[in-house]
């Protein structure tokens, strides 16, 4: 019997708004609410003269009034009493109605509630985007006060803006509890445990996203904040970002604090994340052989004649010079499984097969 009840509901809302609204009341006294259910509401409105416009069909202004005012029924339909006020109406014209004709208003309103917002900071879930973020090539209008989306999504259901979420690094590390209502968000699907979140960002939704990673790799920097520049290198060194790699150390070197790692120091850094790879172990797993080169130039005995003219200039032209290499050879240190950055290139095979041929890459 419930949708008697809704039906009984639906109706007297109608009969309040109705008779608060002139508008409504004019242009729709004739609409009668037929059915109702949760969150589906069906009217029938037999059209006279007064909706129509000079050509003799509906009104484009009786359309846009129907729109709003069956949104708002099936908004009720769910036990409210008011709709709010709509933001937003878009209206879609597909056919023409005459007088004398009934038509038939089907509203549907799957879900009601308030807009979401961040668990942390309780701001709306949007983000303003700086006028750099912009792409220029596909944004006309540049300008300040643009906002994107900025919705992550756990498993138990709450949103948080993705740095708020980030912030928590640290405890949910550990605990594997959102931090705002302690639910597990951790999955154990896979042999590897997850946080399995749904991200949408400007660039749209990212479903099954696993930040797991990203906040473990928070969690440590929060702990070990003078290995954020390590980790920034180890980057590079998989990105085959030379030239990064290069401008890093110059800008260890001139501002470097006494718990700073030197540039010696940052190039045998070794991955506490990552299996203990190197930059070299890196470099090679992800195929950058500029970047294994200029790690060879930078942290290995390898003597000077043998790097090819190209990297040998690469270097000159970069300003990169060789005090960095007397320090251990990173072609000697080992991951946890003890291997080498040479028995890494081993099972690359390709050209990496040619430097083991030739010896380079033995420490
Ligand atoms: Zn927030
Ligand atoms: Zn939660």
């Amino acid at each position: 019997m419930a949708s008697t009840t809704e039906l009984d509901h639906v109706k007297a809302v109608w009969q309040h708004m109705r008779s608060n609204s002139p508008i409504y009341n004019f242009l729709l006294s004739e609409l009668e609410v037929v059915s109702a259910t949760k969150g589906s509401v069906t009217s029938h409105l037999t059209l006279g003269p007064k909706q129509m416009n000079s050509s003799g069909t509906i009104h484009g202004a009786v359309s846009a009034a129907i729109v709003d005012m069956s949104g708002g029924l099936a908004i009720c339909s769910h036990g409210l009493e008011k709709s709010g006020a709509s933001i937003d109406i878009h209206v879609t014209y597909i056919g023409q109605a005459h007088v004398g004709e009934t038509i038939a208003i089907e509203s549907t309103a799957n879900k009601v509630g308030r807009m979401e917002t961040c668990k942390i900071c309780a701001q709306e879930l949007k983000i303003e985007l700086e006028p750099d973020d912009f792409d220029e090539a596909t944004s006309s209008t540049v300008g300040a006060g643009q906002t994107a989306p900025d919705d992550l999504l756990l498993t138990c259901g709450c949103h948080f803006h993705w740095q708020c979420l980030l912030d928590e690094s640290p405890q949910i590390a550990i605990s594997m509890l959102c931090p705002s209502c302690s639910s597990i968000i951790s999955g154990a699907t896979s042999e590897q445990p997850q946080v399995i979140t749904r991200y949408h960002n400007e660039g749209g939704v990212q479903e099954n996203l696993d930040i797991l990673p990203l906040i473990t790799e928070e969690a440590y920097l929060d702990a070990n904040p003078t290995a954020r520049p390590a980790r920034a290198f180890l980057t590079m060194c998989a990105e085959g970002d030379v030239a990064g790699v290069v401008e890093l150390l110059k800008a260890i070197e001139e501002d470097r604090d006494e718990d700073d790692m030197s540039p010696a120091e940052l190039l045998r850094y070794q991955d506490p994340l990552d299996e203990m790879k190197t930059g070299l172990h890196m470099a090679i797993e992800k195929n950058q052989q500029e970047a294994a080169w200029l790690l060879l130039w930078l942290a290995s005995s390898l003597p000077t004649a043998a790097f090819p003219d190209e990297v040998t200039q690469a270097a000159q032209v970069m300003n990169a010079g060789r005090e960095t290499a007397d320090a251990a050879d990173i072609r000697s240190l080992r991951d946890v499984q003890h291997r080498t950055a040479e028995d890494w290139a081993q099972n690359m095979g390709g050209v990496w097969a040619g430097l083991v041929g030739a010896g380079v890459l033995r420490g």
